[in-house]
């Protein structure tokens, strides 16, 4: 037998597929293998196994060690790493190490064994008890105690009887010592804490539709509050019932620990937690349960899409809309894709759920591709909270300089007073700055895009992400003539200072990437906040998730049209999500809840749909605005990035990836939507210069984009770094 093996190294020159001779060695396709590699060994993947090689036999040389005793992939995994490494053009060994924990390479990880101390069955208990002397008390006690358990920790036998005893019964071959693999199971205190509650109407018709539908896709369209987790749980329940798997997405594990809580609390140790935040232990202890089928569940962030379970009955990605689906880094995997992929092997379903579907998701559910479900109403009809809409040009107007208007300091005010909680959310995503008029709300667009223009004080001037184009910084509002210009920008810290300074008794929690580097704390600020240890809680985009805090009755939204202007093509489906997100924090429980939203546009569409809850008539706007614009679903955008430390081996890299790209464009003009090369927006990271080429097609063109692929990959040289982005979020 010969094992085709895929080496671990990251270099792309040496992607290669290797024969090797498999020996009596117990290799199988997934088998992780150690093999000699030049002069030194090197760990590798069995990707399939053959009769024979076209190498001949001397020039083959043989496995050295195969590394578990089980397959560490098994076939489902081996092709998805063909897709993946087909589609998102990556070498096979990189798409390998997406389907293993990080820790199990290079053996940095050992198992955790306990010895047991075993009854040996082959004798009769009372023949064995005629070998141990009369004046061997502690042996003697030993033995009962092993007869009657069988079997029983040795570290506690030890404890108990000393270790001559256990050595005298060892020697004595009565009983026999074995390892036994334990887990380090995190997060136990969560176990058994999650009763079930009798579902809803609205919950039961949600289940009934996802099984009976012949769509693969469900869209679970419903309100914050509106009891979708229950129906997760129920679809989960259901399809262990039947003897299968399950894995649930969550955008971000550590910022949604509920989520987490509830599924443990209910499934026990049947549920495993794919967590960055674990530790490297637990975190391959968590694998190995999934991948020997003792944990059925897998639950963590879009990594948990790669769980090594076998017979999946359900995928679900909650918080579908969520950007953190999206990878940042190769291979830039669409989490949705390859649930998918593995929905198709497995002939299982994919439930996706949100309050704010993404447009893209929501299209398709429009057009019948998605089976769609709907829950309009929050549990027991409670009421949304209400709205109320603070306008801070008049605020300014009337001499109020500070961050909170006066209807926000009247229910922060009140809210302290009944002993409920208050949640205020800064509306801020990445550092560019934007122009606004402080008169009246204009702020800089790009004439041919439709999306806001940054900043760059390199020039004092002002750039569009998506064209290239520069302009020249304002001097006046182009649309009311004041010279009121403002760069918008500022910290939690001095919105905290001041709310210090309103309310002296009030006790205030800040959570945001300053306060918190590591996941780890995200969990305590919430938890702390959670068991009202803080009155308020001050925070960007990472307190908007999923939380359910029941005695949250206000969220103040300091600048809801904030993120109305970045440089997104998504800006206002993003805007208009975390608002809608963020209002649905308050009122959860039994309490009235309400949002004020401050803006210094209150007439603005999108934040007028949001203050209605009015998903349908947003996606009606913004789906024509795609349509009009040329932008995603009607489009796909690719960008080709090329970093290099010298700028003119990245301005040659670019020229090279450019003309080669050309040739495709000028025989294929009717399928571009838009084709230039530029400076990237940030022209220098991290010590590279980078440039890039743009461009939109038509959605839906698998040759065309894989050939964009090839022809910007084969301009690949030592001196440059070549990646693409689909549909990039940033583009800076
Ligand atoms: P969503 O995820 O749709 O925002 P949740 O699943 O968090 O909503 O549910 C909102 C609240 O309603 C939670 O506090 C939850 O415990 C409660 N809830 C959900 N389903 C039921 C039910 N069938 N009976 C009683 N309470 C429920
Ligand atoms: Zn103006
Ligand atoms: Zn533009």
């Amino acid at each position: 037998m010969i094992a085709e093996v895929i080496v671990d190294i990251t270099n792309s020159e040496v992607d290669k597929v290797f024969d090797y001779k498999v020996g009596n060695l117990n290799v199988e396709a997934g088998s992780r293998v150690s093999v000699p590699f030049g002069n030194r060994k090197i760990e590798g993947l069995v990707i399939s196994l053959k009769e024979k090689s076209e190498l001949s036999d001397s020039k083959i040389k043989e496995v050295a060690e195969v590394l578990d005793d089980f397959p560490a992939l098994t076939n489902e995994c081996l092709s998805l790493v063909n897709y993946i490494s087909d589609k998102y053009k990556v070498s096979k060994a990189a798409a390998i190490r997406l389907f293993l924990p990080a820790e199990m390479r290079r053996g940095r990880v050992s198992e955790k064994q306990v010895e047991f101390v075993l009854f040996n069955e082959d004798i009769a208990f009372e023949d064995g008890l005629k070998l141990i002397k009369a004046s061997a008390k502690k042996q003697i006690a030993a033995y009962f105690e092993l007869n009657d358990r069988k079997k029983l920790r040795a570290a506690k036998l030890r404890a108990d009887y000393g270790n001559s005893a256990v050595k005298g019964l060892l020697d004595k071959g009565l009983v026999n010592i074995s390892k036994v693999r334990v887990c380090r199971l995190p997060y136990s205190e969560m176990l058994s804490q999650n009763k079930n509650v009798n579902l809803m109407p609205a919950q039961e018709r949600a289940i009934s539709s996802v099984n009976d539908t012949d769509k693969t896709v469900t869209l679970l369209h419903g309100v914050t509050g509106s009891g979708k987790t229950e129906v997760y749980l129920e679809l989960i329940k259901q399809v262990i019932q039947s003897g299968k798997t399950a894995i649930m997405l969550v955008p971000e594990i550590s910022l949604t620990p509920q989520m987490f809580k509830q599924l443990r609390g209910r499934f026990n140790e049947l549920c495993a937690i794919i967590h960055s935040g674990l530790s490297a232990g637990e975190r391959f202890d968590e694998w190995w349960r999934l991948r020997s089928g003792e944990a059925k569940i897998a639950i963590g962030a879009r990594s948990a899409v790669f769980a090594p379970l076998e017979n999946v009955g359900i995928i679900i990605i909650d918080e579908e809309h969520d950007g953190s689906y999206e990878s940042e880094s190769t291979p830039r995997y669409s989490t949705m894709d390859i649930a998918l992929q593995r929905a198709i092997h497995n002939d299982c379903k994919v439930v996706i759920g949100s309050a704010t579907p993404s447009v893209e998701s929501y299209m398709l559910a429009k057009k019948g591709e998605y089976n769609l479900i709907k829950m309009p109403e929050r549990i027991n009809k409670r009421p949304l909270p209400e709205v109320i809409v603070a306008d801070m040009r008049q605020e300014i107007r009337r001499g109020n300089n500070s961050f909170f208007s006066s209807a926000l300091k009247e229910e922060l005010q009140s809210t302290l007073q009944s002993g409920n909680q208050a949640i205020i959310f800064l509306n801020r995503r990445g550092f560019s700055q934007q122009v606004m008029c402080r008169e009246c709300g204009y702020v800089a667009k790009c004439t041919t895009c439709d999306v806001s223009l940054n900043y760059h004080r390199a020039g004092d001037m002002l750039k569009c992400h998506y064209c290239g184009t520069n302009y020249k910084m304002l001097t006046a509002c182009p649309e009311c003539g004041s010279v009121h210009l403002n760069l918008i920008g500022t910290g939690t810290q001095k919105i905290v200072d001041e709310l210090i300074k309103l309310f002296p008794n009030a006790r205030i929690a800040r959570m945001d990437n300053d306060t918190t580097r590591n996941k780890e704390g995200h969990y305590k600020i919430l938890q702390a906040f959670a068991s009202h240890n803080a009155d308020i809680l001050v925070g960007t985009q990472m307190i908007a998730k999923g939380h359910d805090f029941p005695h949250v009755t206000l969220v103040g939204i300091l600048d809801a049209d904030m993120s109305l202007y970045f440089s997104d093509y998504r800006s206002s489906e993003r805007t208009f999500q975390l608002l809608t997100q963020v209002a649905g924090r308050s009122g959860r429980a039994d309490d009235k809840g309400k949002v004020v939203l401050q803006t210094y546009s209150p007439s603005n569409p999108v934040l007028r749909y949001a203050m209605n809850y009015d998903y349908e008539g947003f996606f009606e706007r913004e789906i024509a605005l795609r349509k009009a614009t040329d932008f995603p679903p009607f489009a796909l955008i690719i960008r080709i990035m090329i970093e290099a430390t010298e700028e003119q081996d990245a301005v040659d890299t670019l020229k090279e990836v450019f003309f080669a790209l050309k040739e495709v464009h000028e025989n294929e003009r009717q399928q571009f939507l838009f084709f230039n090369k530029m400076k990237s927006p940030i022209k220098r990271l991290k010590n590279k210069f980078r440039y890039q080429v743009l461009m939109r097609i038509k959605p839906n063109n698998e040759e065309l984009r894989k050939r964009i692929y090839e022809v910007a990959l084969a301009c690949k040289n030592d001196k440059s770094i070549i990646t693409i982005e689909e549909n990039p979020s940033n583009l800076s």
